[in-house]
């Protein structure tokens, strides 16, 4: 993509670039006539459901993304035949499409929160910046900041960092940023992540996305101290979680006082 693109989706509310194939008339008629169905039909910019439909009669509530108003004819067919069918489930040949346009929908304009890089101990930029240098010849571009720590346990452990799709942003827990973790185990955390930046997910034979592929994790143990970094979490998983709720505590404690703070006269 180009400056000037870039430049004028940023202008636009939608997150397409070319004309659209379709308007919602013309779309929903194409629909109805495919599928022999009355097709009641509701545009959505809803991220998380891209096709949904309810058979009202012998008519159809359909909901689709709006990404659909870019769908060439052939998978708009696919999608009737799978709105005539009794039992519904979205056409390998729709998936595909879904799958190849999940950019689009992650494209639309959402603000980044403050990136905060220098910590205590580690400055993730610098990590950041060495890992793209020796593993990516230094192309990757991805924002990175320290999260606010507090998430979820997971299966007894941690989320130690995580890739947000939509705002294209690693996020490192907190807990990390301190002289007991070996550097070696924090840049196996920020390499994991830039990998699903960099990889994104593979759509498999049923057409769900796969993000820790085959491929991924080829990728993933070519960082060479990637067994001594699943040794140590290991190890110091515990202490970690210990680290991590007095962190949150000292947090919860903190936005406390400066409620106080704020109601104070
Ligand atoms: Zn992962």
């Amino acid at each position: 993509m180009g400056s000037v693109s870039r430049s004028r989706a940023l202008q636009l509310p939608l997150p397409f670039e070319e004309v659209p194939l379709w308007d919602a008339t013309t779309l929903a008629d194409a629909l109805a006539r495919e599928s022999g169905r009355r097709v009641d039909l509701t545009l959505t910019e809803n991220r998380s459901v891209l096709v949904s439909f309810r058979r009202k009669g012998s008519g159809v509530s359909l909901r689709l993304h709006r990404m659909f108003l870019h769908a060439p004819a052939p998978v708009v067919r696919a999608l009737a035949r799978s709105l005539r069918r009794t039992k519904g489930c979205a056409d390998s040949e729709v998936r595909r499409f879904l799958n190849e346009n999940l950019h689009r929908v992650r494209k639309l304009p959402r603000a980044l929160p403050p990136l905060v890089t220098a910590g205590a101990f580690y400055d993730l930029r610098r990590v950041f910046d060495g890992l793209n240098g020796r593993f990516f010849h230094g192309s990757l571009k991805v924002p990175l900041t320290w999260g606010r720590g507090g998430g979820r346990a997971r299966r007894g452990g941690l989320t130690f960092g995580s890739y947000d799709p939509v705002l294209g942003l690693i996020r490192i827990h907190p807990v990390l940023d301190r002289r007991e973790v070996p550097i070696y185990f924090l840049e196996s955390v920020v390499y994991h992540e830039m990998l699903h930046h960099h990889l994104g997910g593979i759509p498999d034979r049923a057409g769900r996305t796969v993000y820790h592929s085959r491929v991924f994790r080829e990728a993933e143990s070519r960082y060479p101290l990637q067994r001594e970094a699943l040794a140590w979490e290991k190890e110091n998983l515990k202490t970690l979680l210990e680290a991590s709720q007095e962190l949150d505590r000292r947090r919860r404690a903190g936005s406390r006082r400066s409620r106080r703070a704020l109601a104070a006269p």
